[in-house]
This record gives C-alpha cells, structure tokens and sequence, in this order.
C-alpha cells in the first residue's frame, strides 16, 4: 500500500526531498545545495538546470535511504523558494536566463518606471502588494527586455514562465514530453500579476507590465492531482498533488489552518504569516495581503505577511564575509562571550527594507559603536537584528488584525539557536513556541498532496500531528523591552536615502 508521501522542498540554498509517514514524521531526506550566482551587486541567479537536475538527485537519495520504491509513494507534494522567475524555451526544455532570484534587485528601475504613473501602490487593490523588486513580475519583464531574442519568442508564443514550483512540475510530469505548466494559488499570488479574488490573471496589469499572457502557468488549488510523474523519473506514475510556496506551506505543515493562526519561519530572510480566513484583509501597516491556501474547490484562505529579506543571511555574510565565524552556529557561541550588545545596532537593509517598511533607497548600517564594541557584541546585534524585525512585524499585525498575538510558533534553520529564541521572547514579550517536526516546508507540501490523494481525510486529522517540542518565555523588564526598541527604531532611520 502507498501510505508516504514526498515532499520536494526547492528552497533559496537547497533542494530537499523529504518521505514522510502518515504522523507526519519524517522517513528520510536527500539534500542538495546549488550555486548562488552573483554576477554583480545587487544580482542573485540560481541556475534552474542545476535545481532540476538537483530534484532527480534527491528524489533518489530520498528513496534509497528509506529504502522504499515509487510504490511505496502515494503523491508528490512540491513546495518552493517564492518569486523567483524561470523563463525557458516550451519547445527545448532550455531556460532563456538563469533564474532570477526573489533577492535580486535589479529591477529597481523597471519599477520606478511602473511606479511613475500611480505609485508603487499602483496594483496593490488588486494583487495585495506593493511594485518591489521582490516579487517575479518585473524580473519577467527584465528577461524579456534584456535577453537577446527573448521578446520576440514571447510573442510568438514560445516561451513559459514559472517560479521554481512551475519549473519542477513541468519537468516533472515531462517537460517537452507534455509536461503540466501549472502554479498554485500562493505562488500565483506573488508575481503582481493575480487578482486576489478572481483568482485568475489580470490582464490589464499584464498590459501594463508588457508580458503575454501566453507565457503564464495555469493557476491551480494547492491540493489536488495536477498530473502524473513522467516515465523516466525513478517516482513514475505517482500523482503529484500539492504545491504550496514555502511560507504558506511552513504555515500549512504548523497547522495554522483557521483565521487568527500564525506562524513565523527563521530562514534566509523571515516570514511571518497570519491566517485571515476567507476575508482579504488590506494591511494599513506594510504587510502584504497574499493567498494562504486553497484546497480543491474549496474557498480559499487569504493571510497577511510581514516578510524580513534579511535575517539568516546576515549570520551567512559575517560567516562569508567578515570571516569571523566559521559556520553558521559559531554565531551563538560568539554572542555568548558578551552579556549584551554594548550599545550596538545592525540594520541588515542590504536589498532595503522590507516589512513593515518597504524602503528600496535603504541599505545596511552598524550604529552605536564605541571603542568598547567587539566582534561578540557584533555577534549579538546580529541575532537581534532578526528579533527586531520581527518585532516590528507582530507589531504591523496586531494593529492590522485588531488582536494581539498570545503566543508565536516558530520554524526555520535560525531556531536552533537558543540565544536568538530566548533574546526574540524577551523582545516580543509573548512566549516563542516550536514544534516536534520543525521541517514545517515540506511537511506542509507533504500535507496538500497527502490531502487530495486520501492519505489524510481532514484538516484535524494534520492539528492532532502537531506537538510542542520547547518553548521559550519573556524574561526582560518592560523598561528594558521599551529602551531597546527606541534604540532599534532609531537604528532603522540611519539606513534610509543611500540610493540616489
Ligand atoms: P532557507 O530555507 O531560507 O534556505 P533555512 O531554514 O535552511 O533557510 O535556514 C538557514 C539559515 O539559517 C541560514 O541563513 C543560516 O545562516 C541560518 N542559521 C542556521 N543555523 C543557525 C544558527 N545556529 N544560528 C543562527 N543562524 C543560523
């Protein structure tokens, strides 16, 4: 019988499959990381060869360590780094660029100029998000201004553009063999190009943004049979019937299924979702208003997000580029030396800021030095760095939402660290919960497939799966609370009007 599913979690630095059983826990994983390609400041590409060939790899390894075949397999689930943009050739498989990454920002001026007529709130009635550089619309119209050849097979009809989730679907139920060029409702929900309620394409923004509708996935619910794997995959014939991006599926896999649930995940950057349940809520506060999920034909969930570009690729450049730490844990043991932050701030505003500020014209500032500063108050204002933000961010969705948050459920490669844990408590002021299985990406990937494929028959069937595993409370006076926050907020204007 085919009682597991699996998950492949296409993320920013790695490509993972991870088999789970039916609790929920995992079996087994295959991991592969892939390049970062920097060819300038401000540029991030990912080469979409390398992740698909690195999705085959780890299917395999996933498989071979649980010692299991495809007929173990019920589904497939598929959950992804967001925004990024694939846009690649329908007839030879072949990607026309790299893959333009969700941190890249090259596309400032394409925005200013869509900003010009109406603002960077031009759209955001219609898809809950401001013109940024972040989401997939304007790297789109960056290939196909800049990549010799591409706009005119676009408008001949012979390109197809995907975030990685797009990209892996199609090459895995066939690619040119007849491959699905589909996308999930949440994926769709961060190009600038999907009306929030409809559900479907605009066409007067595509219009706008000059991209040809021909070039656009389908967009589909987050769970349900898109297609079957393709013959010459190890998974062969196994549906594949969830796709949710990353943040949504962390939320998904944290049960956070019901209006008024959170979650909060600690990866490269943060991203903190809140559950609004069938209601689209238009922050007043920076957050983004974007899909939650959408099973079947059921409504969908709608949340609003607070997302953080930097939080653990901060603890990456001090590893890469001030080589003060060797790896990424090294950072805890180097903020332990010191009782505090000796005054010290920093503000991570390498691609600007995002939530709740969405200020492109900022970049990064350590501010407060004295002579007395050295490298483990650096450490430490480092990892507050990422409480901080994260402060401001429950702040922008208790006033959003009218209800402050109790309690915050946490995930991600950063809540390993005690230090940040018990610092981001302190901070909040409300207590930082994590749970059993923290792979919450892939278990939420893992969740929509195994729905529309009879592996779980209900919503409360998954809430029963979730466990507390540690929990950190609040240990700081208000007093103390209320003067580092003042310190922060002062911090935070030091970064803004660098660009010109
Ligand atoms: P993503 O899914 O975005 O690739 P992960 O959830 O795997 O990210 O988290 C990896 C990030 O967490 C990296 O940016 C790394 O610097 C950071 N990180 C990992 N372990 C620690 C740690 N012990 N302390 C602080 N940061 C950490």
């Amino acid at each position: 019988m085919a009682e597991y599913v699996l998950a492949i979690d296409q993320g920013t630095t790695s490509t993972r499959a991870i088999i789970f059983d039916k609790k929920g826990s995992i079996v087994s994983v295959g991991q592969m990381e892939h390049e970062q390609i920097f060819p300038k400041a401000g540029w991030v590409e990912h080469d979409p060869k390398e992740i698909w060939n690195n999705t085959r790899e780890v299917i395999g390894s996933a498989l071979s360590k649980a010692n299991l075949t495809r007929h173990s397999i019920a589904a497939v689930g598929i959950t992804n780094q967001r925004e990024t943009a694939v846009v690649w050739d329908r007839n030879t498989g072949e990607p026309v660029y790299n893959a333009i990454v969700w941190q890249d920002t090259r596309t400032q001026p394409i925005v200013d100029r869509l900003a010009a007529d109406g603002g960077v709130e031009r759209f955001k009635k219609t898809v809950g998000l401001p013109l940024a550089t972040y989401f997939s619309g304007t790297k789109i119209v960056w290939i196909l201004e800049n990549v010799e050849g591409a706009r005119a097979k676009a408008d001949a009809g012979d390109l197809m553009f995907g975030t990685t989730d797009t990209w892996v679907l199609w090459n895995l139920t066939g690619g040119t063999d007849g491959g699905v060029h589909a996308t999930d409702v949440t994926n769709a929900s961060r190009t600038m190009f999907m009306d929030l309620e409809t559900l479907s394409w605009d066409h007067s923004i595509l219009e706008a943004f000059d991209v040809p509708a021909s070039m656009l996935p389908e967009i589909r619910s987050s769970s349900e049979v898109y297609g079957h794997v393709h013959s010459s995959s190890l998974l062969r014939e196994v549906p594949v019937a969830g796709i949710l991006g990353d943040q949504q599926a962390a939320t998904f896999g944290q049960a956070a299924f019901d209006p008024g649930e959170s979650k909060n995940t600690y990866g490269t950057g943060n991203f903190l979702i809140f559950n609004t349940g069938e209601e689209i809520v238009h922050s007043k506060n920076g957050l983004l208003t974007t899909l939650g999920y959408k099973l079947g034909d059921e409504k969908p969930h709608y949340a609003l997000e607070g997302a953080i570009a930097v939080t653990g690729s901060l603890v990456q450049w001090v590893r890469d580029n001030l080589g003060i730490i060797k790896d990424a844990p090294e950072i805890e043991e180097l903020a332990k030396t010191v009782d505090d932050n000796g005054g010290a701030y920093f503000v991570p505003a390498f691609s600007g800021l995002f939530a709740p500020y969405w200020r492109s014209d900022a970049r990064g500032a350590l501010v407060g030095l004295t002579r007395y500063v050295n490298k483990g108050h650096i450490a430490r204002a480092v990892l507050e760095a990422t409480a901080f933000q994260t402060r401001e961010v429950l702040d922008a969705v208790n006033a959003d939402s009218g209800v402050d948050l109790t309690e915050l459920k946490v995930d991600g490669g950063m809540i390993a660290n005690n230090t940040l844990m018990q610092f981001q408590a302190d901070i909040l002021g409300v207590p930082v919960v994590r749970p059993v299985v923290a792979e919450t990406t892939a278990l939420g990937a893992a969740y929509a497939a195994g729905l529309a494929t009879g592996v779980w028959g209900s919503l409360d069937e998954l809430r029963q799966n979730w466990q507390e595993d540690s929990r950190w409370t609040p240990n700081m006076d208000d007093a103390e609370r209320d003067r580092q926050l003042r310190n922060w907020k002062k911090a935070v204007t030091k970064t803004f009007d660098w660009v010109d």
